[in-house]
Protein backbone atom coordinates (compact mmCIF):
# COMPACT_ATOMS: atom_id res chain seq x y z
CA UNK A 1 0.00 0.00 0.00
CA UNK A 2 1.02 3.43 -0.90
CA UNK A 3 2.26 5.58 2.63
CA UNK A 4 0.14 7.98 2.35
CA UNK A 5 -3.07 8.44 4.60
CA UNK A 6 -7.00 8.56 3.34
CA UNK A 7 -8.26 11.85 2.85
CA UNK A 8 -11.02 11.68 6.05
CA UNK A 9 -11.70 8.90 7.85
CA UNK A 10 -13.86 5.89 8.15
CA UNK A 11 -17.81 7.66 8.68
CA UNK A 12 -19.62 4.83 7.92
CA UNK A 13 -20.06 1.04 7.05
CA UNK A 14 -19.38 1.06 3.11
CA UNK A 15 -19.60 -2.71 1.77
CA UNK A 16 -17.66 -3.21 -0.99
CA UNK A 17 -19.44 -5.87 -2.87
CA UNK A 18 -18.35 -4.34 -6.54
CA UNK A 19 -15.18 -2.67 -7.91
CA UNK A 20 -16.25 0.47 -10.37
CA UNK A 21 -13.46 1.82 -12.21
CA UNK A 22 -13.39 5.46 -13.51
CA UNK A 23 -11.08 7.56 -15.55
CA UNK A 24 -10.19 11.42 -14.97
CA UNK A 25 -10.66 12.61 -18.36
CA UNK A 26 -7.72 15.02 -17.99
CA UNK A 27 -4.05 14.44 -19.07
CA UNK A 28 -2.46 14.73 -15.86
CA UNK A 29 -1.25 15.04 -13.14
CA UNK A 30 1.30 12.23 -13.81
CA UNK A 31 1.50 10.83 -10.18
CA UNK A 32 -1.04 9.65 -8.41
CA UNK A 33 -0.26 11.52 -5.01
CA UNK A 34 -0.68 14.71 -7.30
CA UNK A 35 -3.79 13.91 -9.18
CA UNK A 36 -5.68 12.71 -5.30
CA UNK A 37 -5.01 16.16 -3.86
CA UNK A 38 -6.18 17.68 -7.00
CA UNK A 39 -9.55 15.42 -7.30
CA UNK A 40 -10.09 16.19 -3.42
CA UNK A 41 -9.87 19.72 -3.80
CA UNK A 42 -12.33 19.94 -6.77
CA UNK A 43 -14.69 17.45 -4.73
CA UNK A 44 -14.51 19.28 -1.76
CA UNK A 45 -14.28 22.73 -2.69
CA UNK A 46 -16.26 22.94 -6.23
CA UNK A 47 -18.92 20.21 -4.79
CA UNK A 48 -19.26 20.39 -1.06
CA UNK A 49 -18.50 16.32 -0.88
CA UNK A 50 -16.68 14.88 2.71
CA UNK A 51 -13.55 14.24 0.61
CA UNK A 52 -12.26 12.77 -2.74
CA UNK A 53 -14.90 10.59 -4.72
CA UNK A 54 -12.85 7.99 -5.38
CA UNK A 55 -10.93 5.53 -2.92
CA UNK A 56 -8.11 4.91 -4.87
CA UNK A 57 -5.95 6.47 -7.86
CA UNK A 58 -3.60 5.56 -10.09
CA UNK A 59 -1.31 8.06 -11.65
CA UNK A 60 -0.29 8.04 -15.23
CA UNK A 61 3.47 6.09 -14.15
CA UNK A 62 1.87 3.55 -12.42
CA UNK A 63 1.89 4.91 -8.73
CA UNK A 64 -1.07 4.17 -6.35
CA UNK A 65 -2.53 7.07 -3.94
CA UNK A 66 -4.78 7.11 -1.48
CA UNK A 67 -8.61 8.50 -1.65
CA UNK A 68 -11.25 8.27 0.91
CA UNK A 69 -11.59 5.64 3.09
CA UNK A 70 -12.39 2.13 1.79
CA UNK A 71 -15.13 1.67 5.15
CA UNK A 72 -16.34 5.20 3.74
CA UNK A 73 -19.37 5.19 0.97
CA UNK A 74 -17.75 6.66 -2.44
CA UNK A 75 -19.44 9.26 -4.54
CA UNK A 76 -18.22 7.98 -7.96
CA UNK A 77 -21.56 6.01 -9.35
CA UNK A 78 -24.97 6.69 -8.87
CA UNK A 79 -26.59 3.25 -7.20
CA UNK A 80 -23.14 1.65 -6.35
CA UNK A 81 -21.91 3.89 -3.65
CA UNK A 82 -22.80 1.76 -0.26
CA UNK A 83 -21.37 -0.76 -2.00
CA UNK A 84 -18.43 -0.59 -3.97
CA UNK A 85 -14.93 0.68 -3.98
CA UNK A 86 -14.30 3.55 -6.82
CA UNK A 87 -11.00 2.99 -8.22
CA UNK A 88 -9.73 5.89 -11.15
CA UNK A 89 -7.29 5.83 -13.66
CA UNK A 90 -5.63 9.01 -14.27
CA UNK A 91 -6.19 9.99 -17.71
CA UNK A 92 -7.65 10.43 -20.89
CA UNK A 93 -8.67 6.93 -21.65
CA UNK A 94 -11.05 8.03 -24.57
CA UNK A 95 -8.15 9.21 -26.47
CA UNK A 96 -5.30 7.00 -25.19
CA UNK A 97 -4.63 3.58 -24.21
CA UNK A 98 -3.47 3.36 -20.67
CA UNK A 99 0.02 2.99 -20.41
CA UNK A 100 1.59 -0.35 -19.22
CA UNK A 101 2.69 0.89 -16.03
CA UNK A 102 -1.00 2.32 -15.24
CA UNK A 103 -2.74 -1.20 -16.21
CA UNK A 104 0.35 -3.53 -14.24
CA UNK A 105 -0.68 -1.02 -11.32
CA UNK A 106 -4.48 -1.38 -11.64
CA UNK A 107 -4.46 -5.22 -12.48
CA UNK A 108 -2.25 -5.72 -8.63
CA UNK A 109 -4.33 -3.40 -6.99
CA UNK A 110 -7.48 -5.36 -9.05
CA UNK A 111 -6.81 -8.56 -8.01
CA UNK A 112 -5.62 -7.63 -3.74
CA UNK A 113 -9.17 -6.01 -3.42
CA UNK A 114 -11.23 -9.06 -5.27
CA UNK A 115 -8.92 -11.22 -2.32
CA UNK A 116 -9.55 -8.67 0.51
CA UNK A 117 -13.52 -8.05 0.09
CA UNK A 118 -14.26 -11.21 -1.62
CA UNK A 119 -15.50 -9.68 -4.93
CA UNK A 120 -15.53 -12.21 -8.03
CA UNK A 121 -14.00 -10.29 -11.54
CA UNK A 122 -17.97 -10.33 -12.56
CA UNK A 123 -18.66 -7.48 -10.09
CA UNK A 124 -15.22 -5.62 -11.21
CA UNK A 125 -17.10 -2.81 -13.71
CA UNK A 126 -16.72 0.61 -15.31
CA UNK A 127 -18.71 3.69 -14.31
CA UNK A 128 -20.13 3.29 -17.80
CA UNK A 129 -21.70 0.37 -17.30
CA UNK A 130 -23.57 1.07 -13.63
CA UNK A 131 -26.15 3.40 -15.59
CA UNK A 132 -27.32 0.29 -17.30
CA UNK A 133 -26.91 -2.21 -14.52
CA UNK A 134 -29.16 0.36 -12.01
CA UNK A 135 -31.87 -0.24 -14.86
CA UNK A 136 -32.00 -4.19 -14.66
CA UNK A 137 -29.57 -4.83 -17.53
CA UNK A 138 -27.10 -7.85 -17.26
CA UNK A 139 -23.51 -7.31 -17.55
CA UNK A 140 -23.83 -9.93 -21.12
CA UNK A 141 -26.58 -7.54 -22.24
CA UNK A 142 -24.23 -4.52 -21.82
CA UNK A 143 -21.30 -6.16 -23.38
CA UNK A 144 -23.36 -6.23 -26.49
CA UNK A 145 -24.03 -2.85 -26.85
CA UNK A 146 -21.70 -0.56 -29.01
CA UNK A 147 -20.76 2.87 -27.25
CA UNK A 148 -23.02 4.41 -29.40
CA UNK A 149 -25.76 2.20 -28.40
CA UNK A 150 -24.87 2.33 -24.64
CA UNK A 151 -24.99 6.36 -24.86
CA UNK A 152 -28.11 5.90 -26.44
CA UNK A 153 -29.78 3.80 -23.32
CA UNK A 154 -28.71 6.75 -20.87
CA UNK A 155 -25.25 5.62 -19.86
CA UNK A 156 -23.71 9.15 -19.05
CA UNK A 157 -20.00 8.65 -19.22
CA UNK A 158 -16.94 6.57 -20.65
CA UNK A 159 -15.61 5.30 -17.53
CA UNK A 160 -13.24 4.24 -17.65
CA UNK A 161 -12.46 5.20 -21.28
CA UNK A 162 -13.64 3.79 -24.74
CA UNK A 163 -9.79 2.32 -24.76
CA UNK A 164 -10.92 0.35 -21.65
CA UNK A 165 -12.15 -2.99 -22.63
CA UNK A 166 -13.52 -4.14 -19.35
CA UNK A 167 -15.36 -7.82 -20.92
CA UNK A 168 -11.60 -8.62 -21.59
CA UNK A 169 -10.53 -7.07 -18.45
CA UNK A 170 -12.53 -9.27 -16.53
CA UNK A 171 -12.59 -12.27 -18.72
CA UNK A 172 -8.61 -12.03 -18.08
CA UNK A 173 -9.50 -11.70 -14.34
CA UNK A 174 -11.89 -14.74 -14.24
CA UNK A 175 -9.76 -16.89 -16.07
CA UNK A 176 -6.70 -16.81 -14.52
CA UNK A 177 -6.45 -15.46 -11.59
CA UNK A 178 -3.30 -15.96 -10.58
CA UNK A 179 -1.35 -14.95 -13.53
CA UNK A 180 0.42 -11.50 -14.07
CA UNK A 181 -1.20 -8.30 -14.72
CA UNK A 182 1.33 -7.33 -17.41
CA UNK A 183 -1.13 -10.01 -19.35
CA UNK A 184 -4.44 -7.94 -19.07
CA UNK A 185 -2.30 -4.53 -20.49
CA UNK A 186 -1.02 -6.86 -23.83
CA UNK A 187 -4.68 -7.93 -23.96
CA UNK A 188 -5.68 -3.88 -23.80
CA UNK A 189 -2.78 -2.83 -26.45
CA UNK A 190 -3.73 -5.45 -29.21
CA UNK A 191 -7.24 -4.71 -28.22
CA UNK A 192 -7.67 -1.14 -29.40
CA UNK A 193 -4.14 -1.95 -31.99
CA UNK A 194 -2.02 0.45 -31.00
CA UNK A 195 1.34 1.26 -29.46
CA UNK A 196 1.31 2.33 -25.55
CA UNK A 197 0.29 6.24 -25.35
CA UNK A 198 2.50 8.64 -23.85
CA UNK A 199 0.92 11.49 -22.16
CA UNK A 200 1.88 14.34 -21.76
CA UNK A 201 2.50 15.97 -18.27
CA UNK A 202 0.44 18.90 -18.07
CA UNK A 203 -1.44 20.54 -14.50
CA UNK A 204 -4.51 19.42 -14.64
CA UNK A 205 -7.05 22.32 -15.00
CA UNK A 206 -8.50 22.72 -11.22
CA UNK A 207 -12.02 22.39 -12.39
CA UNK A 208 -11.66 18.69 -14.17
CA UNK A 209 -11.95 15.43 -12.21
CA UNK A 210 -14.34 13.08 -14.53
CA UNK A 211 -15.63 12.52 -17.95
CA UNK A 212 -18.32 15.60 -18.51
CA UNK A 213 -21.55 13.87 -19.45
CA UNK A 214 -20.79 11.93 -23.30
CA UNK A 215 -21.01 13.74 -26.57
CA UNK A 216 -17.83 12.44 -27.88
CA UNK A 217 -18.09 9.88 -30.70
CA UNK A 218 -17.27 5.91 -30.00
CA UNK A 219 -13.65 4.77 -31.35
CA UNK A 220 -13.81 3.88 -35.02
CA UNK A 221 -12.00 0.28 -33.92
CA UNK A 222 -14.60 -0.18 -31.72
CA UNK A 223 -17.34 -3.10 -33.12
ZN1 LIG B 1 -16.64 7.69 -13.81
Amino acid sequence: MPQAKYFGEKRNNNQPRWLVLHHSWTDGPVKAADAARAFDRYHTQEKGWDAIGYHFVIGVDGSLALGRHPGTNGAHAKGFNTRSLGLCLVGNLDQRVPPHEQMSTLGDLVRRLMGEHDIPASHVIGHRETYLLNRGLTLDQIDSLSPAELLSRGAGKSCPGWNFNLMRFRNRLASDPGNEALDIVEAEATLAGRDEPSIPPRAMPAEASHPPRMTAEPPEWWV
